[in-house]
């Protein structure tokens, strides 16, 4: 017997992996498909919250990072596919952290054939005077990055701030605000900034983060590290998505539900006293589909759980009688 043959790890490779241009067709095969879907959702996260308009300029905030790659990569090939005609611009706000290799975007949006505007703000020296050594500056830094891509915005002319959270932020800021906020709070598609003259996007929330990251290591972006301010990542922020993802590997299709959960809620069966008017509650005599049928379904029985249905019908039933 040969020593190849003999070798079962050689023996068990499928041929085609073994030749490099069926792997290499393999490997564009999946990329299209990942592409498609990255593609076909983000369309539908515009569409869906009406983010982008005819006649809009839409300022893209390039961080460096594999979602901001990702974003302007899907609205660019949105915009050639597009019945609308709207412009971008990538805009990359230089913080001055150390180390920052200030060459690698303008390279990268020279090459790809995007206008762009690089805007130079030392935000790093303000925020390591400000906070003391040892406490997290990330708050300090958003809310000054904000603040400064709001101006550069009206500057621009841009008439939408297109930033590249994905689904798993969005989860994750919820959970944060229930669980350290005690607030029913995420990060919406679509909102207006808190100086109310800009309009702020999210076209990747429909996306998951781990087609982020594959997408952006098959496009091989020049990605520039997160970490050069010496800042450690959000732990909170650590602890969530970590819990997020136990549960997706313990039971799929929970975390899916939870993020459907989010467009489909019934203010008058929470508790917020600012969106459902209890306090002045009455009767009406009308059928209201949106009342209470005094016994709902368990949400956790299953689809047409005999005994929760019947149990209900039947209480449902002495009640009207
Ligand atoms: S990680 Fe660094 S650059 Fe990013 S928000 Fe926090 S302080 Fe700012």
């Amino acid at each position: 017997m040969s020593a190849v043959i003999a070798d079962s790890s050689v023996a068990t490779v499928a041929p085609s992996v073994r030749d490099p241009a069926r792997r290499e067709q393999k490997r564009a095969f999946e990329l299209n498909k990942l592409e498609k879907r990255l593609v076909r959702l983000t369309g539908q996260a515009i569409v869906d919250f009406n983010m982008i308009e005819n006649g809009d300029r839409v300022m893209v905030c390039l961080s460096g990072g594999k979602d901001s790659y990702s974003m302007l990569e899907m609205l660019l090939i949105l915009k050639e596919r597009a019945p609308i005609d709207f412009d971008i611009i990538a805009v990359n706000l230089d913080q001055k952290q150390p180390n920052f290799p200030e060459h690698v975007l303008p390279e990268y949006l020279k090459k790809r054939g995007v206008a762009f505007h690089i805007e130079n703000q030392d935000t790093y020296s303000i925020v390591k005077r400000l906070i003391p050594e040892g406490k997290t500056t990330c708050s300090l830094c958003s809310r000054l990055r904000r603040g400064i891509l709001y101006r550069v915005a009206g500057e621009l002319g841009a008439t939408k701030i297109a930033l590249g959270h994905h689904r798993d932020d969005i989860m994750e800021t919820v959970f944060l605000n229930m669980f350290f906020g005690g607030k029913l709070k995420g990060m919406p598609p679509k909102l207006m900034s808190d100086d109310g003259k800009n309009i702020i996007i999210r076209p990747l929330a429909y996306n998951n983060e781990a087609d982020l990251t594959r997408y952006a290591e098959e496009k091989q972006f020049p990605i520039i590290p997160c970490d050069l301010c010496g800042s450690q990542e959000n732990l909170k922020r650590k602890e969530i998505k970590a819990m997020l993802r136990e549960w997706d590997r313990k039971y799929p299709g929970r975390v899916e539900s939870i993020f459907t959960s989010f467009a489909n809620i019934t203010p008058s069966h929470l508790m917020d006293r600012n969106l459902h008017p209890f306090a002045s509650l009455k009767v009406t005599g009308e059928a209201d589909a949106s009342g209470d049928i005094a016994f709902d379904e368990e949400p956790c029985a299953p689809a047409g759980d005999i005994a929760t249905v019947s149990f209900n019908r039947l209480m449902k039933s002495e009640i009207e009688e």
